[in-house]
Parts: structure tokens; sequence; C-alpha cells
């Protein structure tokens, strides 16, 4: 049984890492949904690594999905060799609907230990309730992509507020 993608780190040592199929892969496959922002943030890496950008696509929030180019995550995921996560700090709740996961992405491109470096991010992440069903999903916010939403538009995830008091404090 393979470990999951995101319990493998070559920096610090998991305890107990779990395997693909108890981690990540029910997210994947859309059995399950991200409970909190940085069980999303670990899917999206797993998703990295196991090259799927249709989940990197489809776990951002739905008003930017058209605007992400496919073939470039892609091949960004395809290209770094990538050498595990580290979730530095959860901040499950900032403000009424989002929530902040600073991480270290590690990947090593000379494949030696001494030579590891680190996408040091913090990320952003929405709840956005899905009012046909009333459920709600965490949603990553891409502050990479160019947005042309006023600050005066009602948000962009939908939550009836202004944007720059909603999303627009983190994009
Ligand atoms: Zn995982
Ligand atoms: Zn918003």
């Amino acid at each position: 049984m393979p470990l999951c993608p995101c319990q493998t780190n070559l920096v610090a040592r998991v305890k107990a890492p779990l395997a693909y199929s108890d981690c990540c892969q029910p997210y994947h496959k859309g059995v399950s949904k991200a409970e909190t922002a940085e069980r999303l943030m670990r899917t999206r890496y797993s998703a990295f690594v196991l090259i799927n950008p249709e989940y990197i696509v489809k776990t951002t929030v739905p008003a930017q999905q058209a605007l992400l180019d496919i073939k470039s995550i892609e091949s960004w995921a395809h290209e770094t060799p990538w050498a595990g996560l580290e979730i530095v700090q959860h901040t499950p709740k900032l403000g009424k609907r989002h929530a902040q996961v600073e991480f270290k992405a590690y990947y090593n491109e000379a494949n030696k230990m001494d030579d590891l470096q680190a996408h040091h991010e913090r990320s952003t992440f929405v709840k956005v309730k899905n009012k046909a069903d009333n459920t709600e999903r965490w949603y990553f916010l891409d502050p990479t992509v160019d947005m042309s939403v006023s600050q005066k538009q009602p948000c962009i995830c939908g939550s009836g507020e202004k944007f720059k008091r909603c999303c627009g404090l983190y994009l």
C-alpha cells in the first residue's frame, strides 16, 4: 500500500504515516469532502504530486476555475521533484468564512537531501455555501489569478458581501 504523498516528508518524518487509500484518495475520488482548510491543502499537495490537475482546478473557488491554465498546472506538477509537505500553521477561523494554512512544500532539484528547497506560503481558503442543497465546501483562493472585479461588487465566493469586505481582503 503506497503512502500518501502528504504523509511523506524528507525533512521531518511523519509518525505512523497513512496509506494513500486512508488519506487523500477518498477526496481525490470525490467520496469525501474536505472538512477543514488544512485537509483541503493536504489533498491539493497530494494532487500535485500525483499529477491530478483536475483536482487542483475543482478545489479552487468556482469563480476562478475558468481562469486557471490546467496545462501549466500540469506541467508545473510534472517538473517539480516534490519532497514532502509540512503544515506550519492552520488558522481555521479567519473572519466568518475564511481560513489560512501556512505550509512548506519541499522539492529537491538535484535529488540530494542537503539541497532541499521549499515553497513557503500562506494560502487562504473560503467556505462556500451551496444554496441548492445547503452544504458548505472549502475552496482555495488563488491570489495569482487576475480577477476583474471591483471592490464594491458582490464577492466572487457568492457570500453576498462586497468583494472588498470578503475575499478581497485576501486577494
Ligand atoms: Zn494525504
Ligand atoms: Zn468572498
